[in-house]
Parts: structure tokens; C-alpha cells; sequence
């Protein structure tokens, strides 16, 4: 049987244990310019009802790939050992790419924010990123938020990013709407 993992990890990458004992990550062993490759996801495809029965281990390193649907790595790599950072050096490149979105340097953790994959509540927690920009808490409902909206523009799974641009329409129709009724309201007090 085959012990090759599911996942792709570069070579210029190294999963090990973070210095303050908070489980694995994966760091940087080489510069990585903007725009590199990191990393592929791989695993099993399960849908929600199947996937909210798996043991936590498999559903905290899983990445979900579509609406209800979630990459359980199978066998575990050391690209599965991705964490989440509200001001990440990487983001997604379609479904199951991991590219970096700044240089990283020697050493550097690297880390996306699941946000950009997350639509669903399987894997929500109190963030301890330490980042200014810390949310705090990270929910499967981070993809709507605006600031992230912008600020990760390229970088959702098409899966996010469609329910984004299906958000901006309805928001656009509304604003449209808003706008018909505000003309057709008479200028004239109804009564005097
Ligand atoms: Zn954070």
C-alpha cells in the first residue's frame, strides 16, 4: 500500500511543531516569492452529512472544497498541517491550491485564512493569530465580511467567490430598487 501522501508540500516548505506548542505548521526553509506554489490539497471528496460524522482530527485538517462538500486528506501529508492567520501569507488558488500573496521569508509560518475556503460551521474557534488584525473569532461566516471581501480579492475558492459575486448582485438589485421607489414617491405632502 501505497504511503504517499494526499497532499503536495514544496520542497522549499517543512511541517514541524510551532515553537509555542500549539500543534504543526508548515514553515518556510527557502524565500518564496509572491505568486509560488506552496502547496496542493488532496484527499477524499465527503459530503456535510457524511463529513460531520468523522473524527475531529480528520474534519480539523480537511479544507472545504465546495458547497458541502470537504477534502479529508487520506493518507495525511505534511501539506495538511496548513494553519489559519488573520493576516495570512498565502491564499487559494482555485479549489485545492495553496499560493503565497507576499515574498515569505526563511523561517516564516506559513498560513492562509479560512475565510477564504469556509462557508460552512465545522471548524470554528477562538483565534489566538496574535495579528493586529485578529478577528478574534473565526466562524464559517467570515466570507461575508467586506474588509475580507477586499482584501483577499483572487484568493477565495470559487465556491466562495460565487456566493460573494450572487451577495454583490442582490445587494446591487436592492440598491437599485431603492433608488425606483425613491423616484416614484411624490415630492407633494399627500395631505395639507
Ligand atoms: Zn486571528
Amino acid at each position: 500500500m501505497s504511503k504517499q501522501p494526499s497532499s503536495y508540500l514544496s520542497s522549499k516548505l517543512e511541517a514541524r511543531p510551532k515553537a509555542n506548542g500549539s500543534g504543526n505548521g508548515i514553515f518556510s526553509l527557502e524565500l518564496i516569492r509572491k505568486g509560488e506554489l506552496v502547496a496542493v490539497f488532496g484527499g477524499v471528496v465527503y459530503e456535510w452529512d457524511a463529513f460531520i460524522h468523522l473524527p475531529e482530527r480528520d474534519r480539523s485538517l480537511c479544507i472545504q472544497v465546495e458547497d458541502r462538500l470537504f477534502l479529508v486528506p487520506r493518507p495525511i501529508g505534511e501539506g495538511d498541517y496548513v494553519n489559519h492567520s488573520c493576516n495570512p501569507n498565502a491564499g487559494l488558488s482555485g479549489q485545492i491550491g495553496l499560493v503565497a500573496i507576499r515574498d515569505i521569508k526563511v523561517g516564516e509560518e506559513v498560513c492562509f485564512d479560512y475565510a477564504m475556503s469556509d462557508t460552512m460551521p465545522y471548524d470554528e474557534f477562538e483565534c489566538g493569530c496574535g495579528q493586529p488584525t485578529c478577528r478574534g473569532k473565526v466562524t464559517g461566516n467570515d466570507w461575508q465580511k467586506p474588509e475580507l471581501q477586499k482584501r483577499y480579492a483572487g484568493f477565495f475558492s470559487p465556491h466562495v467567490q460565487r456566493k460573494i459575486d450572487a451577495m454583490r448582485k442582490e445587494k446591487r438589485a436592492f440598491e437599485q430598487a431603492m433608488r425606483m421607489a425613491k423616484k416614484f414617491v411624490s415630492p407633494m405632502p399627500l395631505y395639507e
